[in-house]
């Protein structure tokens, strides 16, 4: 199904919000998503980095929000604090003119703060998992009347490290809900959740990154041992001259240093990653989006779900060592319809991950021709 917004019969609020996002016609897997989540069905969606996944659960949940009630309807997890905050503010956007209230909840805030928040008319929730805990055990938020229950990156959020967290949230959930897992990287290992809480849903797999990697991102390796890398680093940059470029490195450490050699070299370059307060964060996220430095190194905190308009390169200094983060790091360029490249330096002690990536994205990754090595070397 393709065609327009106004086919899926929307409160013209909503309507009217898109239009002023310049939210023309919805994208694919908002066509498929939409009218499902508004029928009451539960989904699990697995679509490309950048289709638009955030509008096709933000919008039926608009859409289903009774703004009279002052109770929490809907909730989202998602795995970082930057992420709470764009979600919130797609969510925000969408539901601006119908007068839906949405807060993002996240650690390393005053918690007193969030409680008058949430004691205030809140009708969505973007959270994660440690606080959206916390406030449930102190009775501070009420699950019970959720009509939509969200996980983002589901594969992140459902692997060891925070299944039960999230067992214990699904358990505080009203059993009235609908939920819905999204990401681009969904295997099917998360089968004995979705038995549980997922009972006939739809499974929609549309334009996966394995289709699209070859056609809307290029993505190269290049073979760098470890006392190289920052000087051809350099040489990509140069050759490249990308518009705006984010680096991943695989440590904080790693990303601290690289970012002092680049600073002192004058690059316009910002630094991002979880030893930082969370204020500068946002900041960083916020002065990159508004173009105020061009370059961003970062851990793999920004690796999912950060939307930034026209990064037109991504480079992995270092190869990741989680084969899907390999997909949400090249997938912050080449987003909508735009195209990007990412280029992955590959040093003789990373070839076992490459191997890995590679057998996960079913395809090889070509070596990078030609880097102009004359204006460094
Ligand atoms: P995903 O979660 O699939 O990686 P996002 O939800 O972050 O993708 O969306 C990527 C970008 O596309 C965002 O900037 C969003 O505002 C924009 N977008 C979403 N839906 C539409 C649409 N129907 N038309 C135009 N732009 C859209
Ligand atoms: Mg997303």
């Amino acid at each position: 199904m393709n065609g327009k917004f106004r086919n899926f019969n929307l409160d013209k609020n909503i309507l009217k919000a898109l239009n002023n996002l310049e939210y023309n016609k919805p994208s694919k897997v908002q066509s498929e998503v939409i009218p499902r989540l508004l029928n009451r069905q539960n989904v699990i969606v697995k679509s490309k980095t950048g289709s638009g996944k955030t509008a096709s659960f933000a919008i039926p949940i608009c859409e289903n929000i009774d703004i009279d009630i002052k109770e929490v309807q809907a909730l989202i997890v998602v795995p970082t604090r930057e992420l709470a905050l764009q979600v919130k503010e797609e969510v925000s956007n969408i539901g601006r003119i119908k007068k839906v209230r949405c807060s993002a909840i996240f650690g390393r805030q005053p918690i007193k703060e969030q409680i008058r928040e949430l004691k205030q008319r809140v009708h969505v929730v973007v959270a994660t998992p440690g606080r959206i805990i916390d406030h449930i055990e102190r009775g501070t938020i009420d699950l019970s009347k959720i009509r939509y229950f969200i996980i983002d990156e589901a594969d992140k959020m459902l692997n060891k490290g925070f299944v039960d967290d999230m067992e214990f949230i699904f358990n505080k959930i009203g059993k009235n809900s609908i939920n819905g897992l999204f990401s681009a990287t969904i295997d099917m290992d998360i089968q004995n959740i979705c038995d549980k809480y997922f009972v006939e849903s739809s499974l929609i797999e549309i334009e996966t990154n394995e289709d699209i990697n070859k056609k809307q991102i290029e993505d190269k390796k290049y073979i760098s041992e470890e006392k190289d890398k920052y000087d051809n680093l350099k040489c990509i940059i140069y050759s490249e001259s990308p518009k705006s470029l984010m680096i991943f490195c695989n440590t904080r450490e790693r990303v601290i240093r690289l970012f002092e050699k680049m600073k002192k070299d004058k690059f316009l370059v910002a630094q991002l990653h979880g030893d930082m307060s969370q204020d500068k964060r946002i900041f960083v996220i916020k002065d990159f989006k508004e173009d105020k430095f061009n370059i961003l190194v970062s851990t793999d905190v920004a690796a999912r779900g950060i939307h930034i308009d026209d990064i037109s390169l991504v480079i992995n200094y270092d190869v990741p060592h989680d084969k899907e983060n390999y997909i949400h790091r090249i997938g912050r360029t080449g987003r909508k319809d735009c195209y990007g490249k990412a280029i992955t330096l590959v040093s003789s002690k990373d070839e076992k991950y490459l191997d890995e990536i590679q057998e996960y994205t079913g395809y090889e990754i070509q070596e990078l021709q030609h880097i102009n090595k004359d204006n460094i070397l």
